[in-house]
């Protein structure tokens, strides 16, 4: 049972029209969970009781749909991809509903954020004007692969998709279970844009693997790996490659 409620008792004036929201307790009222007022469902009810950790200015009008909500990067960790990330031009190349994009746009640099899916585009414009930076970005629907060949920037910014919340259930996440393709094939598609990126993954990554990919380039890319942590909460793991590295890969 959730702790935050809301009562409402005799404020359901039509408690036919959806009957899912509503639930009697023992005492006979009924009840009404507050996500399922905004219409999240039950699925994402744990993202949306960390809503403000996503975004601080979530009650101002954020939007996204079920897969946003399993897939953005919470504000804190993405203030810290835009620190790290030096500036210039960066491309969110699987931008989602905008978290990443915003934080880059709020330290001014200039944004491409891509995503093959018109929706979430939709909704990253929307968080983008909440956030007062979407000045600062270029939404882009489309394939990555697609439109990688034509791109130029400072940096790439690298969080494909961990294939949902069934990630957490791997032991070792090896690269080949990122999607749309396997995180090697991601990476050299990045590389030929510039050897500057910074890749989002998740915490059970398989980090030899990791540290392989900066072997895909000659000579090797600085590497650095960085635990990303929310509250004593290991949420991901961010590997920052070429100029926003500072030191040389290892030999494993
Ligand atoms: P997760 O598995 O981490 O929950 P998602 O499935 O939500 O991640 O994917 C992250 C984002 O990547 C989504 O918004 C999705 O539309 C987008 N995406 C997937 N394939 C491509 C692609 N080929 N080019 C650009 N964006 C893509």
């Amino acid at each position: 049972m959730f702790s935050e409620e809301i009562e409402i008792g005799s404020q359901v004036t039509n408690p036919r029209a959806n009957p899912k929201k509503r639930e009697r307790t023992k005492s006979g009222v009924k009840t009404v969970k507050p996500f399922a007022v905004e219409g999240v469902s039950q699925r994402v009810a744990k993202y949306w009781h960390n809503r403000y950790t996503l975004f601080t200015r979530y009650d101002e009008g954020i939007k996204m749909d079920e897969e946003g909500w399993f897939s953005v990067t919470p504000e804190d960790i993405a203030s810290r991809h835009a620190e790290r990330s030096g500036g210039g031009t960066v491309i969110d190349c699987f931008s989602g509903v905008g978290g990443n994009a915003i934080q880059f746009a709020k330290m001014c640099f200039h944004v491409v954020a891509i995503d093959i899916d018109p929706k979430k585009i939709g909704f990253a414009s929307n968080n983008a004007k909440i956030y007062g930076v979407e000045d600062y970005i270029d939404f882009i629907i489309g394939d990555f692969f697609q439109l990688a060949p034509f791109l130029k920037a400072d940096v790439v910014f690298l969080a494909p998709p961990w294939g949902g919340p069934t990630y957490n259930t791997f032991e070792n996440f090896t690269l080949d279970l990122l999607k749309p393709k396997d995180g090697y094939s991601i990476f050299q598609v990045a590389q030929r844009i510039t050897p500057n990126i910074i890749m989002f993954l998740p915490r059970n990554v398989d980090l030899r693997q990791v540290e392989e990919l900066s072997w895909l380039s000659s000579p090797p890319l600085n590497i650095e790996i960085e635990e990303n942590y929310i509250g004593s909460y290991l949420k991901g793991i961010t590997a920052y490659f070429g100029n926003t590295a500072s030191r040389l890969p290892t030999l494993s």
